[in-house]
């Protein structure tokens, strides 16, 4: 009898999931209001993953992917191969390379702020202060917070980009400056000026500075597009970048990428810990070993021609929506770089349909919304959706 209980159990169960699975299948078509790829390429993955027995064990990346220890069961190896390869699409060398593979883009930011402070404190004696735009994604001020930071919120320009005159106003002179650089903020898409932002910290050459790259989407393209010199620290230096796995690279879960230099990972709290046989820097002890592996996957079935592909047409299919929307006199914004399309918020049908995030800015009328075209928002679907408007003008 006991077995007819479960049996019927797993039967609901079941029934639930695909309940769930279908929902969600539907939803994807539609969902253009947040930055991520639905076009996760994983299947060869996956069928690798459930006839490799590694499905059944626990694996764990406790530990750091420059310092590998092969007495516990992880993908070390892998995860650093991830950091290898990024590596140098940023500008870091590869024998002054020191990164991990992270949660997502805000533990790869929290990574940014914790690395950076600890940095600058240890090198000054001093608590840095977080300098960020108002623009930016709201993850630096919670961390900011979360790590007892002092945090100067400078206002940014109708474009979502960092006034480098606030900045100058802002600054500290006797304080270290942990800048963090928004590049291609969440609403606007809007990329901070780092040579005029640069200019104005070289006014204050008492401060010593660190910079933190957010680049949660952009990261993920920028470096297969003619606008690389933007992410690479040997053309506008910093000192550490973050961006996500699940917005360009086609994760099918959160995870991100954390990048810096040994110089800065060598001057952190070190915490030794005799148990693994380690120094850990990092914030957290038992990390995922199977996003690693994934993007080491994706990595390694997409060539860099493929990526820059995916990149060149989001960024066409956005252009051409922006086109689109000025030819129906729908007041539209598209930032250059970028693959979100920001306008008037359309009527709240549209808006639900579609997931469109919303914001506000007077200084442009007021209610916003905003697509990101990402690699499954093709033209087709994108007309859908211009049709619809037009009926609701
Ligand atoms: C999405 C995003 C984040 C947060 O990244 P998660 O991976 O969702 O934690 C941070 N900054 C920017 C600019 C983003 O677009």
């Amino acid at each position: 009898m006991g077995t007819d209980k479960t049996s019927t159990g797993i039967d609901l169960a079941e029934a639930r999931l695909d309940e769930f699975a279908a929902r969600a299948y539907q939803a994807k078509a539609n969902a253009f209001g947040y930055p991520v790829n639905h076009k996760s390429r994983l299947i060869g993955f996956y069928k690798w993953l459930m006839g490799s027995g590694v499905n059944l064990t626990m694996v764990n990346n406790a530990g750091d992917p420059f310092a590998s220890d092969d007495a516990l069961i992880n993908t070390l190896e892998f995860e650093r191969e991830v950091i290898e390869y990024f590596g140098p699409l940023f500008g870091f060398d590869k024998d002054d390379l020191w990164g991990i593979v992270t949660f997502s883009g805000t533990d790869g930011n929290n990574h940014g702020l914790y690395f950076g402070s600890k940095y600058l404190e240890k090198k000054t004696g001093k608590k840095p202060i977080v300098y960020v735009s108002d623009a930016a994604h709201y993850s630096s001020r919670r961390l900011a917070d979360m790590q007892n930071l002092d945090l100067a919120l400078i206002p940014s320009d109708v474009h979502g980009c960092m006034i480098p005159e606030e900045l100058d106003k802002a600054l500290v002179d006797d304080r270290p400056a942990l800048v963090v650089y928004a590049i291609g903020t969440t609403f606007k898409g809007g990329v901070d000026d780092q040579d005029a932002l640069n200019a104005v910290l070289a006014r204050h050459p008492s401060i010593v500075v660190y910079r933190h790259l957010d680049a949660a989407l952009f990261g993920g393209y920028i470096p297969y597009t003619q606008y690389r010199d933007i992410l690479d620290r040997k053309v506008h230096p910093f000192d550490s970048v973050a961006f996500s796995g699940h917005k360009m690279l086609g994760m099918d879960e959160p995870a991100g990428v954390f990048l810096t230099t040994m110089e800065i990972k060598d001057n952190q709290n070190p915490y030794a810990v005799s148990y693994l046989n380690a120094h850990m820097p990092m914030v957290n002890c038992s990390r995922s070993a199977l996003s690693p592996l994934k993007i080491w996957w994706i990595i390694n079935h997409t060539t860099k021609e493929d990526f820059a592909e995916q990149t060149a047409q989001m960024l066409e299919n956005a252009a051409w929506l922006k086109a689109e929307l000025d030819k129906l006199g729908w007041p539209a914004w598209l930032e250059p770089m970028s693959n979100t399309v920001y306008f008037k918020r359309p009527p709240a049908e549209i808006a639900g349909k579609y997931g469109l995030a919303p914001d506000h800015d007077d200084r442009l009328g007021g209610d916003l919304s905003h697509i990101v075209v990402m690699q499954h928002v093709t033209k087709d679907r994108l007309q859908v959706f211009l049709d619809e408007l037009k009926t609701a003008m």
